[in-house]
């Protein structure tokens, strides 16, 4: 398989080396030069398969040619074993909850870091750990994280020997879970930078060391764990086919409400939809960070300035693999997209055409949701069924709640991150004690921490990283 740049520019890569890029050199993402599609008789012979066994079913297309059947089993294997205190914590890996009349969350946060990421980020480490090994190859992550995803990067490459891991996050500034789930793994190989600054000089960090990785010694490149990996979007497409089986398709269609930030979890929804997967509706839910949501409802793709929310780990101003999904509205002409990115550059907003734009609604609804409300649904939720919700969460109930257009097709809501990852919320939603750590992180507080600070600093960093890459 093939994969191609959004922008028409950039040589097209096999999987491997789009595993190992970041951006396209022309500003781009890649996607795939075609989607696989499974026939609906195909997609029913998979009931009943269990997580793994889907996964290779799935994800064995997009690398056919490179990777053999068995190696991808034993890397799909690694990814998803059950564990009580490393791997995922349940059987079914992604399990089904209802909350209500053919509602139902999907609870995504059953893997080491207790958030979604972990989905994409345990799979990715050790696809990165054979390609490399492969290739006699070692490379240099470098990432910025305002929370979950440092940690389930972390966590992905903790046991990778041939990957340096350096996680920047805003000295200060991330909550103190947050933290220790990065700052208590000790492997040599992994480095927690605190910079002095706001996510914004973290990630400016990042992506000027990227756009010239001159820093780095000899033979080594930095590899992007973001979203914009394209490994990390197949990943998660999976659990959109798990869900809907489990719930009865291909015989009858089913809708998903996704927290959105980054757009990448909602864009792998799309894409389940396309490969044959009969998604009714597709709910993009979104914070008081709404650019996606204006985007939908009012053609206002216009960045506007960043909220702190309950739900931090959708407070972005810009959502990057959206870019993806213009790509495929404007009939994938590369030109057309890299001309649209530089408007949106310059004047820090976009317009979509009509029939674009009618086209992006008839695929997805939207609804924003800030944080009373977000509050309110937790409470509600908790009032109701016992169950408590985790802020990213309760805002895909709630636009799910309030967009649905059919109660007889199963909604199911995105659970992305555990609650108690999330302790404030929850607060104010009326819970007088913390919800608990799940048992493998109950002596979290008790760990030895190890991290840097580092002034906000280019030269600094830098230096801090070409100090501490192993030789
Ligand atoms: C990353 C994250 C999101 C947003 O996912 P995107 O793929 O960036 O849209 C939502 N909820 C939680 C808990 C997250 O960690």
């Amino acid at each position: 398989m093939k994969y191609i740049s959004t922008r028409g520019q950039a040589p097209a890569l096999n999987f491997e080396d789009v595993v190992l890029t970041g951006l396209a050199t022309d500003g781009g993402l890649y996607v795939p030069e075609t989607l696989p599609e499974f026939s609906q008789e195909e997609i029913a012979s998979w009931a009943g398969l269990s997580y793994e066994a889907l996964a290779l079913k799935i994800i064995s297309p997009f690398v056919e040619g490179e990777i053999p059947e068995a190696d991808l089993k034993r890397l799909i294997a690694a990814s998803y074993k059950t564990s009580a205190d490393k791997g995922f914590r349940h059987e079914a890996i992604a399990p089904l909850v209802q909350t209500g009349h053919n509602e139902w969350v999907l609870e995504l946060f059953q893997g080491p870091t207790l958030a979604f990421k972990d989905f994409a980020l345990q799979f990715l480490g050790h696809l990165l750990d054979y390609v490399l090994k492969k290739r006699d190859q070692k490379v240099v992550i470098m990432g910025a994280t305002s929370g979950d995803t440092g940690s389930a990067a972390i966590e992905g490459c903790r046991d990778c020997e041939n990957v340096d891991i350096f996680i920047l996050h805003p000295y200060q500034k991330v909550s103190d879970v947050q933290r220790r789930q990065m700052t208590t793994v000790l492997e040599d190989n992994v480095h927690n930078i605190a910079l002095q600054g706001n996510f914004d000089d973290c990630q400016n960090m990042v992506k000027a060391s990227f756009a010239d990785q001159s820093f780095l010694p000899e033979g080594r490149q930095l590899v992007a764990v973001n979203s914009i990996n394209w490994a990390r979007i197949m990943a998660q497409i999976v659990y959109y086919f798990y869900a809907g089986l489990a719930l009865g398709a291909p015989h009858r269609p089913v809708s998903f409400s996704v927290p959105t930030g980054n757009f990448g979890d909602i864009f792998a929804g799309y894409l389940a939809k396309r490969m044959g997967l009969p998604i009714e509706q597709l709910v993009i839910a979104t914070n008081s960070n709404d650019i996606l949501h204006r985007c939908i409802s009012e053609n206002d793709h216009s960045k506007q300035a960043l909220v702190h929310s309950l739900s931090p780990s959708m407070d972005i101003m810009v959502s990057s693999n959206f870019e993806r999904m213009l790509f495929d509205l404007h009939g994938r002409d590369g030109n057309k997209i890299g001309a649209l990115m530089e408007t949106f550059k310059s004047e820090g907003s976009m317009v979509l055409d009509d029939a674009v734009l009618a086209e992006a609604r008839a695929l997805f609804s939207s609804y924003r949701v800030g944080d009373d409300e977000t509050v309110d649904v937790i409470r509600s939720v908790f009032e109701s069924t016992e169950y408590l919700l985790d802020p990213h969460t309760a805002i895909g109930v709630q636009a799910a709640r309030q967009t649905r257009r059919n109660n007889s097709t199963p909604m199911v809501c995105l659970a992305t991150a555990h609650p108690a990852k999330f302790p404030e919320a929850v607060k104010q939603a009326g819970q007088t004690s913390d919800p608990a750590l799940p048992f493998h992180m109950q002596d979290l507080f008790t760990r030895e921490e190890r991290y840097q600070v580092i002034a906000d600093d280019l030269s600094q960093v830098q230096l801090f990283i070409r100090e501490n890459i192993s030789g």
